[in-house]
């Protein structure tokens, strides 16, 4: 699935690979990008606004922090014309897109839109994950081979998303797949993405020829795709590829708008790229079970580097998708031990006779997304 040459290079950035919190950018008449700092690893995000005649919408609002009330205070008053916010639409249920919803939706009275997968899981979220039974994850997390030093720091620190995010509106007009949005005399096609997150919203203008892509595609980090505790059997990698395959019919010429790296031009290099990444990565594992192993004694057939104790909860629900989809396809089965661990073990033969013979994980990949996003 590689291609001969996958550099990232090949992709064009008309404002350069980095740039500055804090900075605000005209893309085009009526779209500005927003670019704020995040605590975290990831320590960036993109956020947009689309003028229109009565006032503004917001595309995704920032981790919850006084900081980006702020910067959100100060572009409004800088660069939106005396005109208000007059609606907000989230890409999807992660704190730094929601967690400002809340505030700007009180602020301004603005309100929100978004599809119904993402308002209910981030409605989920955002109320916390500490006092309801614990023992799915635990046995999710036991049965992948965490240690008892993680399961119990798991035991501790599970919180859900409280405390990043504003209490989100309590009512969203719902987005479908396919509606379009009118901003500004512009048509905007939304189009959801799976796999990162249940139903991801992207928004398309073919006249404007630019594409916000929220968390779905972006240039140099490959969006966290993982198996949580909440949903241990699910195959969001299965979705996610979908995906990609089907983003391939959007046109290839848009400047992509991703909320982190920086704008880019080349959509289906990129999605080739991520496709073949993670065929790689499904192949790499196909490999290392050749010799029945739990998802944590698979994490060095992803991850080069070694994993702080934060980072191995979402490096096993990765290498966990990886593992669902290869069960799916029949590549692999799931057998149980005595301790009730899960190992997986390659069905396939003729995987024994070229092993080794493809470096799969390509030195050059950009890391996976390990991007602080709590569990
Ligand atoms: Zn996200």
């Amino acid at each position: 699935m590689s291609e001969a040459n996958p550099g990232r290079q090949a992709l064009d950035y008309p404002w350069g690979a980095r740039q500055e919190p804090g900075t605000v950018v005209t893309i085009q008449p009526g779209v500005l990008w927003v670019r704020m700092a995040l605590p975290m690893t990831l320590d960036h995000i993109n956020l947009y606004a689309l003028e229109d005649a009565a006032g503004w919408w917001i595309f995704d609002t920032g981790l919850r922090l006084d900081a980006t009330r702020e910067i959100w205070e100060r572009v409004a008053a800088e660069h939106f014309g005396g005109k208000p916010v007059v609606g907000m639409i989230c890409s999807h249920c992660h704190p730094d897109h929601v967690g400002m919803a809340g505030w700007i939706s009180e602020r301004w009275q603005a309100p929100l839109w978004m599809t119904h997968g993402e308002y209910y899981m981030g409605l989920a979220f955002s109320h916390g994950g500490g006092d309801g039974p614990l023992w799915e994850a635990i046995e999710f997390y036991r049965r992948a081979g965490a240690a008892t030093g993680f399961l119990e720091r798991f035991r501790q620190r599970t919180r859900g998303f409280a405390g990043l995010v504003e209490p989100l509106p309590r009512a969203f007009h719902r987005v479908r797949d396919g509606e379009v949005f009118t901003i500004g005399g512009s048509r905007w096609e939304v189009v959801v993405g799976r796999g990162h997150s249940p139903e991801h919203l992207c928004l398309l203008s073919r006249e404007r020829a630019l594409l916000l892509s929220g968390d779905q595609v972006i240039p140099l980090i490959t969006p966290n795709v993982s198996v949580l505790a909440i949903e241990p059997e699910g195959n969001p990698l299965a979705d996610f590829l979908d995906s990609m395959r089907r983003f391939l019919d959007l046109p290839d010429e848009v400047l992509v708008l991703p909320a982190h790296n920086t704008p880019f031009r080349g959509l289906h290099r990129r999605l080739r790229q991520l496709i073949a990444h993670h065929e790689d990565h499904l192949a790499a594992l196909e490999e290392a079970c050749l010799q029945p192993s739990t998802a944590l004694e698979l994490l060095p057939a992803l991850f080069k580097r070694t994993l702080d104790t934060e980072q191995i909860g979402l490096a096993l629900g990765e290498c966990i998708a990886h593992l669902h989809l290869l069960l799916a396809r029949g590549r692999i089965e799931r057998l149980v031990d005595a301790d009730g661990l899960y190992r997986y073990r390659t069905l396939d033969p003729a995987v024994a006779e070229r092993a080794g013979s493809v470096p799969h994980v390509r030195d050059d990949d950009p890391v996976m997304a390990i991007d602080g996003e709590p569990i």
